[in-house]
């Protein structure tokens, strides 16, 4: 037991941890409290399963969420090689089937020989051993209490919300059409189905209704502080806001935002429409949809009288509603050193949502980190830092390095990394893109060879 690698969370992160660290030749112990215990947004058993959207973000060579999937690929990560294998269409995106994804994931870690699962709900932070901790924005309560207790304060919690998913069959295509944005480079044409608001008036139909639609009140854990939880930090995900909050900010908030209409003509149609809802393929067999950028708190009966008064959805059947859930992060600039060791417990290193990391590859990629350093600890190998300029080695500074007082979660995005030489600024924005991306890959590609891992 002194020597166990344990990793707590069956999740993206948790996934990816147990899989380095046992691809090392060390044993680990994963444990996932589901079935057992559910977490409020997972439907099944399966280790590394997807909660909300199905798209790992975008694969663009020259997007922050592609150059840190690359990354990923460099340190062969499971996660995203199986990604690859059941990606579903999604123009420029990596979208994935998400039952094959995680069965797979799920599959391929109860095969390897150095991986123990065991399902139960770790109830406190394990005294002994080395641990990854990585379950989740829904860590159970217990956990999360104890969590609190030993970052001594600051473990905070927020709020955001998945999208309905309709069934394809019951889309009306004789108003609804297949394109993909034309600003997505490489997208093959036609991933995604398009409902399209042709007339002003029915968007601002629609607009009305929507904004003053029955909402599914909070539960108590969720609206109520927790023991040793800071509830000044409670807030939606701004990457993933309800689709009626962000129709709260303004008229033509939706039309910026999830409804902008921006390069989806309808070949029908002259003029472009004036705003359009935007369906994309939940699996490979291509008879679900979700409305993307379509999560929502709003009541099931309410999603279903609105989602109908969508050109194109008059009919759908609605095969799965939105819901609203609660997320946890630790202040993690206050609690984590950049190669994810706790500053407290050498032995302890968090990954996932819990770090402040937002999004799935950045969940994946910091299970991946803090699997590869805790199992350097255990073989008494330094551990990694990354170099600031790839895009992974980002997010673990920033996550680290920000103010704890006005610490917010962090996704992949080119801001978090070190500004480019004077020289290499001139330029659009894509030129500057395409820098900070090369950039990311020599340093990661120099870093590799440099610490013998290539
Ligand atoms: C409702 C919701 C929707 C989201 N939607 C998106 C999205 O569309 N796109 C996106 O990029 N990100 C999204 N996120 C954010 C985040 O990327 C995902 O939540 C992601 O799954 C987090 O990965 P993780 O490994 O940190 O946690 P998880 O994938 O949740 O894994 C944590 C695991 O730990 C287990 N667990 C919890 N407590 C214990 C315990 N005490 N003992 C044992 N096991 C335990 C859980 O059952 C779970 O399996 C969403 C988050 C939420 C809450």
């Amino acid at each position: 037991m002194d020597n166990q690698i344990s990793v707590i969370g069956g999740g993206l992160a948790g996934s990816e941890a147990a899989w380095q660290i046992a691809e090392k030749g060390l044993d680990v112990v994963l444990y996932e409290m589901r079935p057992a215990t559910a977490s409020g947004a997972h439907r099944s058993a399966d280790l590394a399963e997807l909660i909300c959207s199905n798209s790992l973000g975008s694969n663009l060579p020259d997007r922050a969420s592609g150059v840190l999937k690359n990354e990923l690929r460099k340190f062969k990560s499971l996660l995203i090689q199986v990604a690859d294998e059941t990606a579903v269409p999604a123009g420029a995106a990596l979208a994935v089937d998400r039952e094959l994804f995680a069965a797979e994931v799920t599959r391929r870690l109860l095969s390897h020989p150095r991986v123990k699962v065991i399902r139960e709900e770790v109830r406190t932070i394990p005294s002994e051993g080395f641990v990854v901790l990585a379950s989740g924005p829904l860590t159970s309560a217990s956990l999360s209490n104890d969590l609190a207790d030993f970052c001594g304060k600051d473990n905070l919690y927020f709020f955001d919300a998945i999208s309905p998913i309709v069934d394809a069959r019951s889309i009306n295509m004789d108003i609804a059409y297949t394109a993909s944005r034309w600003d997505e480079e490489g997208v093959i044409e036609g991933d995604y189905i398009n409902c399209p608001f042709h007339n002003k008036q029915d968007y601002q139909n629609f607009y009305q209704e929507l904004i003053s639609a029955q909402r599914i009140e909070l539960k108590e854990f969720e609206a109520s502080i927790e023991k040793g939880v800071d509830a000044g930090h409670s807030h939606f995900f701004e990457g993933c806001l309800p689709v009626e909050v962000i129709a709260q900010r303004g008229a033509k908030a939706l039309l910026y935002g999830p409804l902008r209409p921006v390069g989806l003509k309808d070949p029908r149609v002259e003029r472009p429409p004036y705003a359009v809802v935007q369906l994309r393929k939940e699996n490979i067999a291509g008879d679900l949809y979700n409305l993307v950028g379509f999560q929502t708190n709003l009541t099931f009966s309410e999603q279903s009288r609105l989602l109908r008064m969508i050109p194109g959805l008059e009919n759908a059947e609605i095969v799965r509603y939105g819901q609203m859930h609660r997320n946890t992060f630790i202040s993690a600039p206050d609690v984590l050193l950049p190669t994810l060791q706790t500053k407290a417990k050498a032995n302890l290193f968090m990954a996932g949502q819990i770090t402040g990391v937002e999004g799935y590859a950045g969940n994946i990629a910091t299970g991946l980190l803090a699997g590869i350093n805790v199992g350097r600890l255990a073989s008494g190998l330094p551990l990694l830092e990354l170099p600031c300029e790839t895009m992974l080695g980002a997010l673990c500074h920033y996550i680290t390095h920000t103010d704890p007082k006005t610490f917010q979660p962090m996704k992949a995005n080119f801001g978090i990394l070190p500004p480019l030489d004077l020289n290499e600024q001139k330029g659009n924005k894509r030129d500057r893109a395409q820098k900070y991306a090369q950039r990311s890959e020599k340093e990661m590609d120099e870093f590799l060879l440099k610490t013998n891992l290539l």
